[in-house]
């Protein structure tokens, strides 16, 4: 069966291939299976939303397709920017201006907790799915340290590992990630 990967971002495809390995006959990206498709990702979940673009390329494909939509949730701030990550300031994959404004709404505020939340789902051809999801707590600085990663990655202190997400070597990060524990969760289950 081939798995087609919801996704042409070189980042994640490495990483799902790696974990996914042999329990596919080929693993695909959106361009390397010819598909131009964008899924509006109007969902009020991160599953929701991962759900949605599985289900649509699954359906487009006739394949197994597996999508993922992930974010960072901020306690003090009832959860946000939450689905909204992406595009907090306003301008879609601004990740300077989406720090810029998370700190200035954690000004003065002292419980600092977060945490990123990666929803992943696997839809077959026939429309039955597997999801799971994955977390990675820390909390969030007072100023953006480190240059690995994405995203607000050089904002998530991580107080067991002395620094920020961003300042973690990217292969030390891709084992204690959000994604890697929501795709391990979702591999336990189809090998069950
Ligand atoms: P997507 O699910 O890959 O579209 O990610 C949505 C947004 O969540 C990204 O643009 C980032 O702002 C944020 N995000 C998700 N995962 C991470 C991460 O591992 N590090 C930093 N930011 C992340």
């Amino acid at each position: 069966m081939k798995l087609i990967i919801a996704s042409n971002n070189e980042h994640k495809l490495i990483e799902i291939k790696a974990i996914l390995g042999h329990r596919f006959e080929e693993i695909l990206s959106l361009r390397e299976a010819g598909i131009e498709h964008e899924t509006v990702e109007d969902g009020a979940t991160f599953m929701e939303n991962a759900l949605k673009k599985a289900r649509e390329i699954a359906e487009i494909s006739s394949c197994c397709a597996l999508a993922d939509d992930s974010g960072l949730c901020v306690d003090a701030l009832g959860g946000a920017p939450g689905i909204y990550s992406a595009r907090f300031s306003g301008v879609h994959g601004d990740d300077k201006a989406n720090n810029r404004l998370l700190l200035e709404k954690m000004r003065g505020v002292e419980d600092r907790r977060a945490h990123f939340t990666c929803a992943m789902a696997l839809v077959r051809p026939d429309g039955s799915s597997v999801t799971a999801e994955g977390f990675f707590y820390g909390l969030i600085g007072q100023e953006e340290k480190g240059s690995n990663g994405f995203g607000y990655d050089p904002l998530l202190y991580l107080p067991e590992y002395g620094c920020t997400s961003a300042q973690l070597p990217p292969e030390e990060k891709n084992r204690i990630s959000h994604r890697f524990k929501a795709l391990q969760a979702l591999v336990a289950q189809l090998d069950q």
